[in-house]
């Protein structure tokens, strides 16, 4: 017997209008969001006793099953418990954060770094620390991740907003914030849904110009961006031009949590103005041992870039040789662009069954009538599975009549 009150007051009517075309789709069997998949995240997992070949996971270097991080992450839940039941400036903080802290810069080559709970959270950490008060100024790419976005609505500071990648939009913000104390340039390195860059070289050039600060969030470059993997920044060379590094350890470094590089002051000041990091519990050390282990590996296993490379291209020009928009993107996020959501949705279940997945991305994660499939490409898929999988898309593009 349930023990719950009803819908909270007031909520009914506004619930039910909202719901409806969600349980619509879930009864039309078109609802294609939280496959529950039965095993891990690599190029081939489960779903519902099934071999599907995985063609939507951060897991970029395929990490998330490496022996070497599952025997640090169980060892260390030996030794220091299941999580850390606290707060970073309190109890939360063991010896294994503050290695974390003093890797992560190392790795970016800065003074010093904040590591956090989640990447959603180092963003809205930085963003709120230094855009505080009304004499800073946020600028920042139309089509930057939603933490970006939540980051700057919470931030007491101003925000502009420039059309995806258009340097001379940004060049005209700039020359107009000069009344400005503090001026932040936030953008992505590699765009989440489209799989494109942010021209970096030219944002720190106008950076400089105008006397701002750049932020860069690395989260789907970290390990595999640049000749030595440190992402973005690295890639145009303007490493020491970047003011602030963030990363996620979600993705290829295969844990949970999130980072901020930058110079001591900086990290010291926002660890104690963000609220992300005063008022969370902080990440259980068996995580952050693993997130250790990963970016060790990260740095001694450079083959795992090589082959995400190399599938990578494999994907992409399968892709266009199929016929298939796959936008202007340049990384392993590959958009695969169909247009209207239901054909999306239909196409997703489709190829599902058939044993591939790969993500829908619908508003409000993309623009309205820009739907798309969303892949993100592995270095744990083999040449095989990247095959079986474009056959699959073939196919299916043909029967919707996409390609
Ligand atoms: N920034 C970008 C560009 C992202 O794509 C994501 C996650 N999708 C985040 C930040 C947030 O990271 P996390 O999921 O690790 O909290």
């Amino acid at each position: 017997m349930l023990k719950t009150a009803p819908v909270p007051l007031g909520f009914a009517e506004e619930f039910s209008a909202f719901l409806a075309p969600i349980k619509e789709g879930k009864r039309q069997d078109l609802y294609v969001f939280e496959p529950p998949f039965e095993g891990p995240q690599d190029g081939n997992t489960e779903y519902r006793g099934q071999r599907v070949i995985m063609l939507t996971s951060n897991n970029y270097l395929g990490l998330s099953t490496h022996p070497e991080v599952i025997r640090a992450m169980k060892d260390t839940l030996d030794v220091y418990g299941s999580g850390t039941c606290g707060a970073r400036l309190h109890n939360g903080t063991t010896l294994l954060h503050k290695r974390l802290e003093e890797r992560v810069a190392e790795y970016f080559h800065t003074e010093d770094a904040v590591v956090v709970s989640a990447g959603y959270m180092a963003n809205l950490a930085a963003i709120t620390s230094l855009a505080s008060d009304e004499k800073s100024v946020i600028i920042t790419d139309q089509l930057n991740h939603m933490s970006i976005v939540d980051g700057m609505e919470m931030a007491k500071g101003q925000v502009r907003i420039f059309e995806h990648n258009n340097m001379e939009k940004l060049d005209y913000i700039l020359g107009r914030s000069e009344s400005f104390k503090k001026k932040l340039i936030v953008v992505d390195g590699v765009y989440s849904m489209d799989g494109d860059l942010a021209k970096l070289d030219e944002i720190v050039r106008l950076a400089e110009r105008h006397g701002a600060s750049v932020m860069v969030d690395e989260a789907h470059s970290l390990g595999f961006f640049g000749p030595t993997g440190r992402g973005v920044s690295e890639h145009f060379g303007v490493e020491d031009k970047v003011h602030i590094k963030m990363a996620t350890f979600s993705k290829s470094v295969a844990g949970v949590g999130g980072c901020i590089a930058s110079d001591r002051d900086t990290c010291e000041y926002i660890k104690h103005v963000s609220h992300q990091y005063i008022f969370n519990a902080s990440l259980p050390p068996s995580i952050v041992a693993g997130v250790l282990k990963a970016m060790d590996l990260m740095e001694t296993e450079t083959w795992r870039r090589e082959k995400l490379w190399h599938n990578t291209l494999r994907f992409r020009r399968g892709l266009m040789e199929l016929g298939y928009d796959i936008l202007d993107s340049l990384s392993p996020v590959i958009p695969i662009f169909i247009g209207d959501d239901l054909t999306t949705m239909r196409m997703t279940k489709k190829l599902l069954a058939q044993g591939v997945y790969i993500a829908t991305a619908i508003f409000p994660a993309v623009p309205m009538n820009k739907a798309r499939f969303r892949a993100t490409i592995t270095a744990s898929l083999s040449d095989e599975d990247i095959d079986i999988a474009l056959d699959k898309l073939k196919q299916c593009g043909k029967e919707f009549g996409i390609i």
